[in-house]
């Protein structure tokens, strides 16, 4: 296959992508061009510390200048974005996260370490807010600065973002868009004898407890194995068991029509919330659904907007839609952020 490579008309912003395996680079023009249009991977090295991870980043920096002919002057900013969760300025957790899981990790400035590396300023946003931006200007084009979106992320969490006038919402602490984190009614969604789902940040009934891999694993499958005892997954681990789901769904098996069916339901409850409370003009659905099979992944998007509850005038206006080219939408999110912080 080629790799479309295009040559940069002005300046440009890079945008980088960290993840638990690779990283993943692109370049986006002052006119809002990007400059390839497939992953340009490295390893992203995040199990040897930050000392080794900050310079696979710098390694993919270089790499993307190399690979798309770009002199480094013409560089004014580059967007970082990793898996949260992290300030809004790009420290690590003090406690660390999966991905970032060497004590050296904790607490620690990757912003500010890319910055004083490559000597260039960094931009920095978590995973979900990169894709909920690239979603929101992939969507909205030209209008995208006079426009709000909303973005759910289904993973191994639930990663979300709220976009406003083009600009995700970041919070006074880097909290703002988590949500996974904001608990739904229950009611009617749960069957009569369902347990409540608990999340690992320990509150009852959120988004993330129901619509993500671990809500899957730790609270759904569980319970509705009990409805299906001689189902086939029951033989098997549940943490397989609910990475398995998804192929089933895509069968149409009742057991796991019936868990993303309480998914896409409760991904509904939470959009029916940001109607109330910024009612954006988009509402964006990514994550794994996503890769799914087109059918599937329709019915599941489709299900999500039959339990948004939104006023006529807003279903008039708003939009559902699925994130694009998602194992890019960080990298290209991230760039789109560099691209906003030089031109304002
Ligand atoms: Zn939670």
């Amino acid at each position: 296959m080629t790799l479309t490579v295009r040559t940069p008309a002005s300046w440009v912003v890079v945008g980088l992508d960290n993840g638990g395996t690779c990283n993943n680079a692109t370049v986006l023009d002052a006119t809002g061009r990007y400059l390839v249009d497939r992953l340009v991977e490295n390893p992203s090295r995040v199990l040897e510390g930050p000392a080794v991870a900050v310079e696979s980043l710098a390694e993919a920096f270089e790499n993307i200048l190399e690979l798309t002919s770009t002199p480094r002057t013409l560089v004014r900013a580059v967007g970082l974005d990793t898996p949260g969760p992290a300030s809004a300025d790009g420290v690590i957790s003090s406690k660390g996260s999966t991905n970032f899981s060497a004590p050296e990790w904790f607490g620690f400035d990757i912003r500010t370490a890319l910055e004083t590396r490559i000597g260039l300023p960094v931009v920095y946003h978590n995973d979900a807010n990169a894709a909920a931006l690239y979603a929101h200007h992939a969507h909205f084009g030209e209008d995208a600065a006079v426009r709000s979106s909303v973005a759910a992320i289904v993973g191994t969490g639930l990663g979300g973002g709220v976009v406003e006038q083009g600009r995700v919402i970041s919070g006074v602490a880097g909290m703002a868009g988590e949500l996974g984190h904001v608990q739904i009614p229950l009611h009617g969604l749960l069957e009569d004898d369902q347990p409540v789902p608990r999340c690992n940040c320990g509150f009852l009934g959120d988004v993330e407890s129901i619509a993500s891999l671990t809500g899957i694993a730790n609270n759904l499958l569980p319970y509705w194995l009990t409805r299906f005892p001689d189902h086939e997954l029951a033989a098997q681990p549940v943490a397989r068991a609910a990475k398995l789901l998804r192929g089933y769904g895509e069968r149409g098996d009742p057991l796991a029509r019936a868990v993303f069916g309480q998914q896409a339901q409760a991904i509904g409850r939470l959009f029916t919330i940001a109607a109330n409370f910024t009612d954006p003009a988009a509402y964006f659905l990514g994550g794994g659904v996503v890769e799914a099979e087109p059918a599937f992944r329709q019915w599941f998007l489709t299900t999500v907007q039959e339990h948004t509850q939104l006023r006529l005038e807003q279903a008039r206006a708003a939009a559902f839609a699925l994130v694009p080219d998602l194992d890019m939408a960080g990298a290209r999110g991230a760039a789109v952020a560099a691209l906003s912080s030089v031109a304002a």
